[in-house]
C-alpha cells in the first residue's frame, strides 16, 4: 500500500509519535510525506520515506497528483485547525481528490489510529483491487 503522511507544524510531534507507535505496520508499506514531516519521521524511526517538497512549497500538490491518478491508498494528514495555513487551497484540493476516489483519509490522530489498525488487519486490501481495475 502507498501511504501519505503529512502534518502541519503544530502536529509534527503527534505524527512522529504515531509513526513510532505504528512503525512495525508502516514498515510493510510504501511511505510518502511532505518535506519536513518526512524528515522528522525518518529522524525518529528507521522508516524509509519518499519525501516531496515542503507543504507550503507544493508538497501537498505533489501528493495530490498521485491521488488524482488514484495511486495513494491511505492519507494521514494531521491538520492544525487553529492556525491559518498559507497553502489552505492545496489542502482542500487534496481532500476533494480523496473524496473523488474514495481514498481513506484521516485528519486527526483518532481516525489515523483506526485506519492503521484496519490496515494491519488487511481491511484495506480492496484498494489493491481498485488499482488493478484502473490499470486494466
Ligand atoms: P511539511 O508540509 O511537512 O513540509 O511541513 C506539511 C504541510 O504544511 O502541508
Amino acid at each position: 500500500m502507498k501511504i501519505a503522511l503529512i502534518a502541519h507544524d503544530r502536529k509534527k510531534e503527534e505524527i512522529v509519535q504515531l509513526a513510532m507507535a505504528y512503525e512495525s505496520i508502516l514498515r510493510e508499506h510504501e511511505l510518502y510525506a511532505t518535506g519536513t514531516t518526512g524528515l522528522r519521521i525518518m529522524e525518529a524511526t528507521s522508516l524509509q520515506v519518499t519525501r516531496f517538497l515542503s507543504g507550503p512549497l507544493g508538497g501537498d500538490q505533489q501528493i495530490g497528483a498521485m491521488i488524482a491518478r488514484n495511486e495513494m491508498d491511505l492519507i494521514i494528514f494531521l491538520r492544525d485547525p487553529l492556525t491559518a495555513q498559507p497553502h489552505e487551497p492545496d489542502i482542500i484540493a487534496l481532500l476533494r481528490l480523496c473524496d473523488v476516489h474514495k481514498i481513506p483519509f484521516a485528519t486527526n490522530m483518532g481516525t489515523a489510529e483506526v485506519l492503521l489498525k484496519a490496515l494491519e488487519r488487511g481491511e484495506l486490501r480492496w484498494r489493491e483491487v481498485v488499482r488493478k481495475e484502473e490499470q486494466a
